[in-house]
């Protein structure tokens, strides 16, 4: 088959954090059990990854918060073992509360050419950011800060994704919804569990039992049953779709839906 390319793909890390956002876009302050993703556990799902797919625009990880993951510094060497298939940058979201290790500081510095510090910007909550800020203009360091604080707030402020329940009668209503989604445009699909989901609030619903777990809505990337072709089949099937199952239940990333004041803390 063709060349597989897509435009970005988010690693979720940890499902621990230092903030416990009501309105996380990862559910992260309901999840019941919550935990780091192991250096071990993403060397294998980096394997696979890029097995299945030739090329990448954005890799993005995220969590929870990903310095609370110990091996992190670790995990980031690995996927930049791949920063060749990686068209764009690799970049790493933080809430601003926690210093990285000089060791890491250090990583970024040395790979500047493609590496991206992403910090949310919480206002207070984010204690520690002045500091972060400093040292990474001392190491030049690139960063970009996204602002979830007072006037000016970035996307307009957050989005409640909460409400569950079924908003569309058909297939047609669906992908019609769906279109005026930006995670569903972008295709802002989220390794997570050993698996490609189409967006968090997906493998959220499928992982929490709000929806089946179907096929074509997910790639089993770790299941040695299917083979390299098959997940590129799969894959690719979900990046052409215009809409996943669970988008149907979703209020979706779109203009349209109201804003709401991000970071309130549960
Ligand atoms: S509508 Fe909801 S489930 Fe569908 S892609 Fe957008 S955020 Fe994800």
């Amino acid at each position: 088959m063709d060349k597989v390319d897509i435009s970005r793909i988010t690693l979720e890390v940890t499902s621990r954090c230092t903030l416990k956002c009501a309105l996380c876009v990862a559910f992260v302050p309901y999840v019941k059990d919550p935990k780091d993703l192991t250096y071990e556990e993403a060397k294998k799902v980096l394997e696979e990854f890029f097995k299945v797919v030739d090329s990448v625009g954005i890799f993005n990880l995220t969590g929870g918060e990903p310095f609370m993951n110990p091996d992190l510094t670790e995990i980031v060497k690995e996927v930049m073992k791949y920063h060749k298939k990686i068209r764009q940058d690799i970049t790493l979201v933080t809430n601003g509360t926690i210093i990285p290790s000089e060791e890491f500081l250090n990583l970024l510095s040395e790979n500047r050419s493609y590496m991206r510090l992403v910090i949310s910007d919480y206002g207070k909550l984010s204690s520690r950011i002045e500091e972060i800020k400093e040292t990474l203009d001392e190491k030049k360091i690139n960063y970009r800060i996204v602002n979830f604080n007072g006037d000016n707030l970035s996307y307009g402020g957050w989005i409640d994704f909460r409400d569950h329940s079924l908003k569309c009668a058909n297939k047609k209503e669906r992908d019609e919804h769906s279109m005026k989604c930006m995670d569903s445009v972008g295709k802002y699909f989220n390794i997570s569990d050993g698996e490609i989901h189409y967006c968090m609030r997906s493998f959220w619903r499928i992982k929490n039992g709000i929806i089946p777990k179907e096929k074509g809505d997910y790639v089993p990337l770790m299941d040695s049953n299917i083979s390299i072709e098959q997940k590129k089949v799969m894959l690719m099937e979900m990046y052409h779709a215009k809409s996943v199952a669970s988008c149907a239940y979703c209020v979706g990333h779109r203009n349209d839906v109201e804003r709401q004041m991000p970071a309130e803390q549960l």
